[in-house]
């Protein structure tokens, strides 16, 4: 008889004796089962064709069943408070009887091969709560790639009940976009007192925001706190008015006496009413929908393209005439796809 290993007992990895079924992990997922949950998601992450199979079967299973949640993205650079915030408000959620999911997303893990989200255990208190997920950034890949895997393991953590589901990322470079193209909610959290260069820095970032929170503004920092609320409000006023309507507050928090938590609550919770009211609700969903589907379109375009055997060659050519000058990268990538095109009819 084989030696017992516990490997064969992990649940967050398909290394079981036995792969589940479609049907299993649907059922699973369905019935709320955090076990089962977390490996269809670990499925939607691995690059075996095999698993990519079942996990698209299973995702689409689950579609019909998901949307029911405010997706809401939290966003800010390194040290801002966004683990401390997203613990305490998380414990408000789940005090209001939301189930809430907490997914990350870390583009930079691939470039730096290590996360800028920190290994640290981050919200302790959270990951014991039985209406809680936490679930870390998918590793490695590109930056779509880790956006599809985040995109679909918000279908998945809805389908399992979770009726609210945050994104969190870290305020430098890619991150943001890509999160505020899959959410319903972008919150950005400000430090009090942060320099005139970084409000400069955050401006494209602050037009996304519908909501900014001023972090640890409690004893010492307080006033600090106000004078940012009033900068922030003051630019935000400076940009035109969305067409749903909606204007960014600035609210003051702190995570550590819980200020300004049931403001930001209520602030969610007059958004969501507000952009359904008015339709902008189901339209920025459904926009974000088309956007990700071109989005991975062009990915699957361009891998198929790259990944070609047969036109290496002549790939090869054309990248010598685009560095010899004799070419522009625009004509070059045309030739390639009328190329790709080509050799398929
Ligand atoms: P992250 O990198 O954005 O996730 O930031 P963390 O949540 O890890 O917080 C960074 C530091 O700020 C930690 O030392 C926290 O204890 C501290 N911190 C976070 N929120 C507050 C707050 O509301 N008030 C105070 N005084 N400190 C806070």
């Amino acid at each position: 008889m084989a030696p017992f290993n516990p490997r064969l007992l992990s649940d967050g990895l398909n290394r079981g004796p036995r792969r589940k079924s479609a049907e299993e992990y649907i059922n699973g997922v369905l019935s709320g089962n955090r076990v089962i949950l977390s490996q269809a998601i670990t499925l939607t992450e691995s690059t075996r064709p095999e698993d990519q199979e079942l996990a698209s079967q299973v995702v689409h299973a689950c579609l019909p069943h998901a949307g029911n949640s405010l997706r809401i993205g939290i966003t800010g650079i390194p040290g801002v408070g966004k683990s401390t915030f997203i613990e305490s408000f998380g414990q408000l959620l789940l005090e209001r009887g939301h189930k809430i999911s907490v997914l990350a997303i870390d583009p930079s893990s691939e470039r730096s091969k290590g996360s800028i989200l920190g290994d640290k255990t981050r919200m302790e208190a959270l990951t014991r709560e039985e209406n809680a997920y936490i679930r870390p950034s998918p590793s490695g890949g590109s930056p779509g790639g880790v956006a599809r895997k985040t995109r679909e393991s918000i279908i998945l953590c809805e389908a399992a009940g979770f009726d609210r589901i945050l994104v969190e990322t870290v305020g430098v470079g890619q991150g943001e976009t890509i999160v505020h193209s899959m959410v319903d909610f972008f919150l950005l959290l400000m430090l009090p007192g942060a320099g005139d260069e970084l409000q400069g820095m955050k401006r494209g970032i602050m037009e996304m925001a519908d909501g900014i929170a001023i972090t640890k503004s409690d004893s010492g920092n307080d006033k600090r706190a106000k004078i940012a609320a009033a900068d922030y409000r003051r630019a935000l006023e400076l940009f035109p008015p969305a067409d749903h309507g909606w204007k960014a507050e600035v609210i003051l928090t702190s995570a550590v006496t819980g200020m300004g938590l049931d403001e930001v609550y209520s602030l969610l919770e007059n958004f969501q009413e507000s952009m359904k009211e008015n339709g902008f609700f189901e339209k920025r969903r459904k926009g974000q929908a088309v956007y990700w589907m071109n989005e991975y379109l062009s990915e699957l375009v361009r891998n198929r393209i790259l990944e070609n055997r047969d036109s290496r060659q002549y790939r090869q050519e054309i990248q010598e005439r685009v560095t010899g000058g004799t070419l522009s990268p625009f004509e070059a990538a045309a030739m390639l796809l009328e190329h790709a095109l080509k050799d398929r009819s």
